[in-house]
C-alpha cells in the first residue's frame, strides 16, 4: 500500500487571531474553536494585534470594537488598507447594536459581525460562513455532495444526513468522515489519520483519534457497539467501508 503523505488543505488547521480585551470572552471563544478544530492565537490590545499580524497572517481575525491600544474600527480599516492583508476576513465582535451600521459600512471593511452576547454555536456558525466565502477552494477536491445509501454529506454546509435525518458532527469528526469517504477501504493507522485529518504539526495524542471515532460511530452507524462502516483494524487502525451504507 502506499501511503498518502500529501497533506491535505482540509487537514490543515485554520488560525484564527482573536482581539479581544475581556479574558473572560476570550476564554469563551478559544475554548469554542479550539474544540471546533481551529488553532487560536490571542491578543488583548489593538496596536499589538497590529504588530502580530505584521509578522503573520492568520486565517481569519475576529475583533472587538472596544480596544486599548487601537480601537477595532481602526484596525479593521489598517488590515484593509495594507496590500498583504487585503482581503483577509475579518469578523467583529460588538456589544453595541448601534455601532453596526458604522462597521458594516464600507470604511471599516468588515466580512460580518456579531453582537455581544452570542451563542457559541453561533460564532462558530458565522466564522465558518466568512472563511467559505473567503477560500471557496478550502475543500478543494471534495466540494459539493457525497451520497451514498443512507448517508449524505454536504461539504459547503458542512451538514451530515443518515437516512434523511440532520446530524450534529464536530468540525473535526466531518473533516475525518470527509477523510473516510474520499478514501475508501483503505487502511489508516491512528498517526496517518492524525497527519491527514489533524495536519502534521500537530500535538495530540494517537489516542485522541479514538475518541473521534468513537462519537462519529454514534452520530452515523446503525449500532455504534457493532460498527459495520467505520471498521478497527485491529493493531494497525481504521478502514472506512462505503459498501454497508447500501
Ligand atoms: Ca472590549
Amino acid at each position: 500500500m502506499t501511503q498518502n503523505v500529501q497533506p491535505l488543505r482540509e487537514g490543515q488547521r485554520l488560525r484564527v487571531l482573536v482581539v479581544e480585551d475581556e479574558s473572560d470572552i476570550r476564554e469563551l471563544i478559544r475554548f469554542n474553536l479550539e474544540r471546533e478544530g481551529f488553532a487560536v492565537e490571542e491578543v488583548g490590545d489593538g496596536a499589538l494585534a497590529l504588530e502580530r499580524l505584521e509578522r503573520r497572517l492568520p486565517d481569519l481575525v475576529v475583533l472587538d470594537l472596544m480596544l486599548p491600544g487601537m480601537p477595532g474600527l481602526e484596525l479593521c480599516r489598517k488590515i484593509r488598507a495594507t496590500e498583504r492583508s487585503a482581503s483577509l476576513p475579518v469578523l467583529i465582535v460588538t456589544a453595541r447594536t448601534s455601532e453596526i451600521d458604522r462597521v458594516l459600512g464600507l470604511e471599516s471593511g468588515a466580512d460580518d459581525y456579531i453582537v455581544k452576547p452570542f451563542s457559541p454555536r453561533e460564532l462558530v456558525a458565522r466564522i465558518r460562513a466568512v472563511l467559505r466565502r473567503a477560500h471557496p477552494d478550502l475543500a478543494g477536491e471534495s466540494r459539493g455532495t457525497y451520497q451514498r445509501g443512507r448517508l449524505t454529506m454536504d461539504f459547503d454546509t458542512y451538514q451530515v444526513f443518515v437516512e434523511g435525518k440532520s446530524r450534529e458532527l464536530a468540525l473535526r469528526e466531518f473533516e475525518l468522515l470527509r477523510f473516510f469517504v474520499n478514501h475508501p477501504m483503505r487502511v489508516y493507522s491512528r498517526e496517518q489519520l492524525l497527519d491527514q485529518v489533524w495536519g502534521r504539526d500537530t500535538f495530540v495524542e494517537p489516542r485522541t483519534v479514538d475518541v473521534h471515532v468513537r462519537r462519529l460511530r454514534q452520530a452515523i452507524e446503525r449500532d455504534d457497539s457493532q460498527p459495520e462502516l467505520i471498521l478497527t483494524v485491529r493493531s494497525v487502525g481504521y478502514r472506512f467501508n462505503p459498501e454497508a451504507l447500501d
